[in-house]
């Protein structure tokens, strides 16, 4: 049995007063605490014949029923401490409706007091929500609850009316099985939108997304992205008037695995070659004197994987010729890929050759995804603190949370 606060305790009934903060008609009628389960229990009530303002019209009402409900407000000395109070229901004479009556100390349905949320947002936004469940003794699926909530409502409030340019990456969700991808508007760096897979449905949801928003998919002019063909598939059937400019990133990741291949074959016949895999694909500038002596020794050896390594070398001064000799540059590039007996980059000839396009747009657009990299960073920070996230929708709420913290006012204050 709970153990109610002796009457004569007016000191104590007056700080819980004070703290409570309580409005007409409001008033706290009774305090008990459960010594058994450390808690506290604070009555709060109103007088019969008590009067509220009707949310609709705002006509004084009295309520003619009432809902027993109870939530967990901030802790006190370490004990949880619960309010309980008869939320009334009122019958409106002047719009005729059956309502009841909203409480300032918490939003509607929610089992927690809008103070409890407040401190709960607090420490999800400093610690993995695991943890934080921990610390308020509560499940961790009632913490995600509270999460969503707040989380969706800053991402409804965000303004999307300005978006022109999009970069698209997917990461994986869990041990590499399950990806998601994510839409960052370039220009304000935020996350506007994360969702499950990798396949062409994405960009048909991230279409949904904008029209719910009321931007047209023609609004979107620029969109960066790897040359996925069902993110290309996708953005050509979506969101057909963007120009897609294609990962320079990505694209140089391609021909170092190329490079690599023909390492791989060539080393049977060339010892030479084996474990020196990183020699031929990192920066000469990143490598130690002696790696780079090896190097050289290697290149000069007339090996296929030497004129590999120079079509690589060539590739990447693509990228610093003029913009009006780019075109001509890369023509001449596909000529000595195409001669060079290497099948490796004979097909990456060709795979180079189909998205000409995209990959000389990075001349107009000057767009990478390397733009994101500190969105990324933060992903994997999202991931760590998401960790036991249970569900893909958990992840990508704190995706949101973590990507676009300070760009959602109601995130950065984590005020309710
Ligand atoms: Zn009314």
């Amino acid at each position: 049995m709970w153990t109610p606060l002796s009457k004569k305790d007016n000191l104590m009934n007056d700080v819980f007063k004070f703290m409570l903060d309580l409005e007409e008609p409001w008033k706290l009628a009774d305090i008990e605490y459960d010594p058994q389960e450390e808690a506290w229990h604070l009555f709060i009530d109103f007088e019969r014949g008590a009067l509220f303002a009707c949310p609709h019209c705002g006509a004084p009402c009295k309520a003619y029923d009432a809902e027993k409900k109870q939530w967990r407000h901030l802790d006190i000395w370490k004990w949880k401490t619960y309010l309980h109070a008869r939320v009334p229901r009122t019958d409106c004479k002047q719009c005729n409706k059956i309502t009841l009556i909203p409480v300032k100390w918490s939003r509607p349905l929610s089992h927690f007091t809008l103070d409890f949320e407040a401190w709960a947002m607090r420490l999800m936004a400093e610690m993995p929500v695991n943890a934080a469940a921990r610390e308020l003794r509560e499940h961790d699926t009632r913490m995600w609850r509270i999460f969503h909530h707040y989380v969706n409502r800053a991402m409804t409030e965000l303004d999307v009316s300005l978006v022109r340019r999009i970069a698209i990456d997917e990461t994986s969700s869990r041990r590499g099985h399950r990806y998601i991808t994510l839409f960052v508007d370039v220009d304000t760096k935020t996350v506007l939108f994360a969702t499950e897979g990798k396949g062409k449905d994405t960009l048909a949801r991230f279409n949904q997304y904008l029209l719910q928003k009321g931007v047209e998919s023609a609004q979107i002019q620029e969109i960066c992205c790897d040359m996925s063909p069902a993110f290309i598939r996708g953005i050509e059937e979506h969101f057909p008037t963007a120009e897609m400019t294609f990962d320079k990133f990505h694209v140089m990741k391609m021909v170092n695995e190329a490079v690599d291949e023909v390492r791989k074959a060539e080393q049977k016949e060339e010892p030479g070659l084996k474990r020196t895999k990183y020699l031929w694909l990192k920066n000469k500038t990143n490598l130690k004197a002696e790696q780079r002596d090896t190097l050289e020794s290697l290149k000069d050896k007339n090996l296929k994987t030497g004129r590999a390594y120079r079509l690589k070398l060539a590739m990447q001064e693509l990228w610093t010729t003029p913009h009006v000799f780019a075109d001509v540059y890369l023509r001449e590039w596909l000529g000595w890929a195409r001669r060079s007996q290497l099948g490796a980059m004979m097909d990456l000839a060709k795979t180079v050759k189909q998205h000409e396009e995209g990959i000389l747009r990075w001349f107009h657009s000057r767009m990478t995804n390397g733009l994101l990299e500190g969105i990324n960073g933060l992903v994997q920070a999202a991931k760590r603190k998401a960790r036991g996230y249970r569900n893909v929708h958990n992840l990508i709420a704190m995706v949101y949370m973590t990507a676009n913290k300070h760009r959602l006012p109601a995130l950065a204050a984590h005020r309710p």
